[in-house]
């Protein structure tokens, strides 16, 4: 079975998730302020506690939902789906078992359909951040999910 594609259109000021686990936490803040002239031409967002402590060390507005383990990675997965987060920055632990690993799991499952660039260690981040397709819109080929529905329906 193969199914269509479309394209979204991501427009040159990204919208940016930022999650990282307890251990991986002040990794993710040196980043943040490493790039903190970067990343303040795009629209951020975070769980709960990393959007805070990126914040706080940064001076960058960081829209925060729900802390990782209470539901937020859930809420950015929905926002996913909705194209409201578009680009992710998730620096989780690979050594610690996480109590919301299922949606951790969950999470990384829908930053893969919906195909948003997506990294989950700084090295990557680095990269992401410097490609000259921060500055320019991108077509995100994506899965068509309205051909997927009427395949299924029979509509
Ligand atoms: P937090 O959540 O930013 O609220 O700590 C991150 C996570 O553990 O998924």
């Amino acid at each position: 079975m193969t199914e269509g594609f479309t394209t979204i259109t991501m427009e040159p000021r990204k919208h940016i998730a930022l999650v990282a686990h307890d251990n991986r936490k002040q990794d993710l803040i040196e980043w943040a302020m490493e790039h903190k002239e970067e990343l303040a031409r795009h629209a951020l967002c975070g769980t709960g506690t990393t959007a805070a402590l990126v914040a706080r060390h940064t001076g960058l507005d960081v829209t925060p939902y729900r802390s990782g383990p209470l539901g937020g990675d859930m809420q950015l997965g929905s926002r996913i789906t909705e194209g409201q987060v578009d680009f992710m920055i998730f620096f989780w632990d690979p050594l610690t078992q996480q109590p919301h690993d299922p949606d951790v799991k969950a999470l990384l499952r829908i930053a893969a359909l919906y195909n948003i660039p997506l990294a989950t260690n700084r090295a990557t981040a680095d990269f992401m951040l410097s490609s000259p397709l921060m500055h320019q819109a991108y077509q995100r080929k994506i899965m068509d999910f309205d051909a997927h529905m009427r395949m299924r329906t029979g509509d």
